[in-house]
């Protein structure tokens, strides 16, 4: 496993092109993810001066396929933004974590949050995404990404759709991740988190 360091809130420069970072991500050891892992599951989506979309990890669903939130919480993330009134085509996703890490129940594959070595030595791929993109905003989904994109010192529920100065875009903030929407204990609850997810990203659009 790599030696990981703290993270270092400045923008890094970026090595090769794009897709050659991506296509090195494939073979990435940095941490232990890969092996239990399908694939690496890069960001996707509009490249230069995007506004990038930054979950935790990739789930179950998005292992398999390869691709960022194509799952239950990408769908819904997929849903809220055009409500909000962004362009999909300008809007680049990708996680914090780029390996599905999971615990096995029965046949099921479930969700196990990544540590804080995980997210740091893997907080290298995002650096390289946010240095060839050099997005015009950058929002972190949940907690994981938020305090990889932000540092500790920030809170989703207090500081959600505000603002934060960083050197890493001119607009950095912050919302829940679309899977606590999912978990909601029922419907009422899911639809108020819901339309509060979506009253945030169009605030975040109204600051772009
Ligand atoms: S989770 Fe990230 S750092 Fe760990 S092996 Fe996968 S790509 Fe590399």
């Amino acid at each position: 496993m790599a030696k990981t360091k703290k993270p270092d809130p400045r923008p890094v420069e970026p090595a090769g092109s794009l897709d050659e970072v991506r296509a090195a991500a494939q073979d990435c050891r940095r941490c232990d993810l890969w092996a239990r892992a399908t694939q690496t599951v890069f960001g996707a989506g509009a490249a230069h001066h995007a506004v990038m979309f930054v979950g935790e990890q990739p789930g179950d669903v998005e292992d398999r396929a390869g691709e960022p939130f194509v799952g239950p919480a990408g769908t819904l993330l997929r849903e809220a933004l055009t409500e909000a009134g962004f362009d999909r085509s300008d809007v680049y996703l990708t996680n914090a974590v780029k390996h599905f890490k999971w615990t096995p129940r029965g046949k099921k594959r479930l969700h196990e949050k990544p540590n804080r070595g995980e997210v740091l030595a893997c907080r290298f791929w995002l650096e390289q995404e946010i240095a060839h993109i050099e997005p015009r905003a950058i929002v972190a989904l949940g907690a994981t990404a938020a305090q990889t994109v932000l540092g500790p010192s920030v809170r989703v529920l207090r500081d959600r759709g505000t603002p934060i100065a960083s050197p890493l875009a001119p607009l950095v903030t912050l919302t829940v991740h679309p899977s606590s929407i999912l978990r909601a204990p029922d419907a009422e609850s899911r639809h108020a988190a819901r339309r509060q997810f979506v009253a945030d990203l169009r605030k975040i659009r109204k600051q772009l």
